[in-house]
């Protein structure tokens, strides 16, 4: 772990295991309430001396990290591929996405705009300027476990806010060669600390009841994030929550049905699925739907499947048996309500022992809104088609869930992507797109999505203050 600019050890540590394999990769502090304490007191003591550095000094620091980022992108990528199970290429995509994190709030910080407010009394002036909220609980998911820490510390550092991080326990080698790179940075002690948890409840808790802690960011399930958001709200912290998702991805009949399989297909297994932004639902006019789903299994059933690190390899194991588990039960949930497996719809690899948790990429067609899949988020390699007849009615279809993180069309008519976009509930729209986000655009959702933005102009502000100031002139 890394507290107050120091490398620390414990007595108690856990074994994080290769994903591919189920062979260990290493072991790693786990955390009492004590050390996650002299975080909290390492930071809230930075903070002061921090907080007073010029928004050109911070960005100094953010750069210098994005530089050793990218320095050593081609270990961290290896790394992540064993520890998390994406594909190497894949792996590199996101620790590049993460970097840009990093030199898009260098210079974001310098941009930490005031205003002046007209009064109504002759002798008064308004001024407003943002302020950093102060120390943040930072607490990020295993399916990115780079790009997630990047997205929130490099506007927490660029608002002047400290940070104390816990990353998720499935991933916690790649935060520590993150905390590598700030650490060879230079970033002064206390500024950003490191703790690592087997059991992460004792430490959310701490997180959003300790009195120095004024924010907290939580990158997670729903449940968790339920959980953690009502707490932190007993306390009256600010949240920002990046939450589940359950993606449509609509194809309007007058789009070739073979350019929206191409795409479909890679963002829908991108990361074998688990992404709170993959598509979960794909809904298909009756007339492209046959030309669509030939396309689609074609693609699939060729992924090839195997270690992050194997040649050629498109989907990397799931994370562990529980979600193989679930995957399976929501297949199998839809094939006994009479969903078809067009290929795949199976575990892999299940005779051979150590070869971590694979399922095969798969493709359901006649997928219905009584199947849990239609409603659950999945987080695993599967493409649930529905065929629709109605225009009309297919956007209230993908407006029918609980989640409001992306949604996905594919459209050559302006008017259609334009009013379709308006009328989804979503946060993130992909028109003809499958990759909408960036560290400049806004990332987030609504309703059981989360609340806030991360990344762009939006991301920093979740780390500010606004503060008015009245003058009387004499
Ligand atoms: P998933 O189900 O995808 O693993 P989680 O929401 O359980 O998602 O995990 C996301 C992050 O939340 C991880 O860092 C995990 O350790 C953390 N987490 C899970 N439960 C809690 C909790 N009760 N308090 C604080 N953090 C938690």
């Amino acid at each position: 772990m890394y507290i107050n600019g120091e490398w620390v050890q414990t007595d108690e540590q856990f074994t994080v295991f290769n994903k591919a394999t189920n062979e260990p990769l290493g072991d790693v502090p786990n955390a009492n309430a004590a050390q996650i304490e002299a975080a909290i007191q390492a930071a809230h003591v930075a903070y002061k001396t921090w907080r007073e550095t010029t928004a050109y000094e911070r960005a100094a620091y953010l750069y210098r990290c994005y530089e050793l980022m990218l320095e050593r992108q081609e270990a961290l990528a290896q790394l992540m591929s064993s520890e998390q199970g994406k594909p190497l290429k894949a792996a590199l995509n996101e620790v590049r996405y993460g970097a840009d994190f990093l030199l898009w709030y260098a210079e974001e910080a310098k941009r930490n705009y005031g205003a002046t407010i007209p009064s109504a009394r002759h002798n008064q002036r308004f001024i407003t300027t943002q302020q950093p909220v102060g120390v943040v609980a930072a607490i990020t998911p295993w399916n990115y476990p780079i790009s997630m820490i990047t997205r929130k510390v490099a506007p927490a550092l660029a608002a002047g806010c400290t940070v104390v991080l816990k990353p998720a326990e499935a991933t916690p080698l790649c935060a520590q060669a993150m905390f590598e790179i700030f650490a060879d940075a230079g970033l002064p002690a206390g500024v950003v600390n490191l703790v690592t948890v087997l059991n992460p409840r004792e430490c959310g808790d701490i997180f959003c009841q300790h009195p120095l802690v004024k924010k907290i960011t939580f990158t997670g399930s729903t449940a968790v994030g339920r959980y953690l958001g009502g707490l932190a709200g007993q306390h009256l912290k600010r949240v920002s929550m990046e939450l589940g998702g359950h993606a449509p991805a609509i194809v309007f009949p007058d789009m070739d049905p073979i350019y929206a399989a191409k795409g479909l297909a890679l963002v829908t297994f991108l990361n074998s699925g688990q992404a709170c932004i993959s598509p979960n639902r794909l809904y298909v006019h009756k007339d492209s739907a046959e030309a669509f789903l030939t396309e689609l299994t074609s693609r699939v059933a060729k992924m090839k499947v195997g270690g992050g690190l194997e040649d050629g390899v498109a989907i990397g194991p799931l994370i562990n048996a529980a979600a193989v588990e679930k995957v399976d039960a929501q297949v199998q949930d839809a094939i006994s309500k009479g969903a078809q497996v067009l290929t795949g719809g199976k575990r892999l690899f299940t005779d051979e022992p150590n070869r971590g948790h694979f399922y095969a990429p798969t493709v359901l067609a006649g997928v219905t809104p009584e199947m849990h899949i239609y409603r659950e988020e999945t987080f695993g390699p599967v493409a649930p088609v529905i065929i629709y007849e109605n225009i009309e009615d297919v956007i209230e279809q993908a407006n029918d869930t609980e989640y409001g993180l992306a949604a996905y069309l594919y459209t050559n008519d302006l008017s259609t992507a334009i009013k379709t976009s308006e009328a989804l509930e979503f946060g993130i729209i992909g028109v003809n797109d499958i990759n909408p986000t960036s560290a400049a655009a806004p990332f987030g959702g609504i309703d059981h999505s989360g609340l806030g933005r991360e990344g762009a102009r939006e991301g920093l502000q979740e780390y500010l203050e606004t503060k008015v100031c009245g003058i009387a002139l004499s």
